[in-house]
């Protein structure tokens, strides 16, 4: 069974398949030429005997005339040629050795054994043929009759009772005085050409094709092995890659061919599957170390609260503080969800055509009580009005970010401008704050997962962002199909680009891959 099944999946295998086409490819051609040169070797062969039985019938005519016996008075053929002339004699024996003559109705008039054998033509046939070859009077087949016969020639197969083949040729010859046509035919035997053909191809069929074959396939095999080689290493790599080794990448051979194009797509893939690993792993640590932080100081509160409150004041204090803990902690397993949705391509925009000024007219007026209490100074910027088709929700949300970011990040005595502006092939928004700046080196990963930049904020406090607000931003925007640049100065301020295309925007959700989208 099991033998069977390794069988299958051998017979199944590449390479296997690729040298089976090849060597049926091979076998089909060689028996191809082969049987197109014993054609050809065939058909020379053919050309060949009927021009030795031309050649003897155009001899024959000049030894035999067809004469009345003037004893007798009954005509009979005469062999006319020098006896002592060993050439003569050879060839007049050579064309007696398969011959017939008779009269024009069938009548044998001489025959050679070896005609006899392969049958004397019946009277019918000679008739119908010394019928044909005859030239009718003032016809005009008398002209087109060949030269040398008067007649036309019919050329015939025939076999001795043993099987030999023999090739006849047969026409009219006339009488001395040319008074009536008589049927001679002479012939051939084919055995020596058919050897010939049988000497050619039997070795080939037999011998030089089979070797040929074996020798293609072996080559084949070979070949076909040496070319899948690099696809086997392909696949060992690929199976000993997991999630903790990714970082093994397969060797290109520097022939720049498919194979090595198909190993820079696979290490491709893998360095892919490497950053996002890589960017899960972080992004569980994270997640972990910013729910550790709330649920430490939970238990600290309860802890507080159990062994050493005394008073109601103390006890409440203790729960106050705890519940505050227990808002992050729903404040970032909420803000994770979304995250979360977003990230799998669940959330899902609802756009509608939305005017973008009295949008952010609104935002601007909320904000006011936030930017007044900071001390910084909120100013917007905006056209009368700025159509959009966009997710209004998913873009209050994005300026909501951006703008406490601003008013968070700036010192009293700063200020925060919003500014919208309309061109043909995009909206434009933009965020800028005299605030504390990101320093360049940071720039990179301010849209990353609970990344925050050191320095702007110590331990994590109630106030504190979640280092989530711009992975959202980032994540809407894209969802919008639109981009986001950041232009930071430290000490001097920052400034938020956003480009949006105008219309309505085909694609509705967007998966995020994680990777920031700072442009
Ligand atoms: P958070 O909730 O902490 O604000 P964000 O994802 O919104 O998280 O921002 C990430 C970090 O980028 C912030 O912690 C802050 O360090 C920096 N940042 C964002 N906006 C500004 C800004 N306008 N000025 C200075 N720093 C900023």
């Amino acid at each position: 069974m099991a033998a069977k099944r390794d069988f299958r999946r051998f017979t199944r295998g590449l390479r296997f398949r690729l040298t089976a086409s090849y060597a049926l490819i091979f076998a089909l051609l060689l028996i191809g030429v082969a049987a197109l040169v014993r054609e050809r070797l065939a058909a020379s062969l053919d050309n060949q005997v009927h021009e030795v039985l031309n050649q003897e019938w155009a001899a024959m005519k000049g030894y035999l005339r067809i004469e009345r016996n003037r004893r007798t008075g009954k005509v009979e053929p005469y062999w006319y040629y020098d006896r002592e002339d060993p050439d003569e004699s050879l060839i007049v024996r050579r064309i007696q050795r398969v011959y017939l003559a008779t009269d024009a109705d069938g009548n044998v008039l001489e025959s050679s054994t070896a005609y006899q054998d392969i049958g004397v033509d019946p009277p019918s046939v000679v008739q119908e043929r010394v019928r044909e070859a005859t030239p009718k009077k003032g016809s005009t087949a008398m002209a087109s009759a060949a030269p040398e016969t008067g007649g036309k020639v019919f050329w015939t197969e025939k076999r001795d009772p043993q099987g030999a083949p023999y090739l006849i040729r047969s026409s009219i010859v006339w009488d001395e005085g040319h008074h009536a046509p008589y049927y001679v035919a002479i012939g051939m035997a084919l055995s020596d050409n058919r050897g010939i053909l049988r000497d050619f191809t039997a070795p080939l069929y037999e011998m030089v094709i089979p070797a040929a074959l074996i020798l293609g396939s072996l080559l084949g095999w070979f070949m076909a092995g040496r070319a899948l080689a690099p696809v086997l290493g392909v696949a060992r790599t690929a199976q000993r890659i997991s999630g903790s080794n990714l970082s093994l990448r397969i060797p290109t051979r520097q022939a720049g061919d498919e194979l090595d194009y198909l190993i820079l797509t696979f290490n491709r893939m893998i360095e892919r599957l490497e950053a996002s690993f890589q960017q899960m792993k972080q992004f569980s640590a994270d997640v972990s170390h910013e729910l550790r932080t709330p649920i430490t100081g939970i238990r600290g509160q309860l802890e507080v609260a159990l062994f050493t409150a005394k008073s109601t004041e103390q006890y409440r204090e203790a729960m106050f503080n705890a519940l505050q803990d227990i808002d992050r902690l729903s404040q970032i397993v909420r803000a994770l969800l979304l995250l979360s949705q977003a990230e799998s391509g669940q959330l899902v925009l609802q756009k509608s055509h939305v005017d973008l000024s009295q949008l952010v007219q609104e935002l601007v007026e909320q904000f006011q009580i936030p930017a007044e209490a900071a001390a910084v100074q909120l100013t917007a910027d905006l056209p009368p009005s700025c159509s959009a088709y966009v997710d209004r929700v998913q873009i209050e949300r994005m300026l909501t970010n951006l703008l406490s970011n601003g008013i968070k990040f700036t010192p009293e005595g700063g200020s925060v401008r919003i500014s919208l502006q309309s061109f043909p092939e995009r909206i434009e928004m933009v965020v800028e704050d005299t605030g504390c700046g990101i320093p360049t080196e940071h720039l990179p990963h301010i849209f990353d997962r609970f990344y925050r930049v050191p320095g702007t904020g110590t331990a994590p406090s109630p106030e504190q962002g979640l280092g989530l607000g711009l992975s959202f931003v980032d994540w809407i925007v894209r969802a919008h199909r639109g981009k986001i640049h950041v232009d930071s100065t430290p000490g001097a301020g920052t400034r938020f680009t956003i480009k949006l295309p105008p219309g309505s925007a085909s694609l509705d959700t967007v998966e995020l891959s994680g990777q920031s989208a700072a442009l």
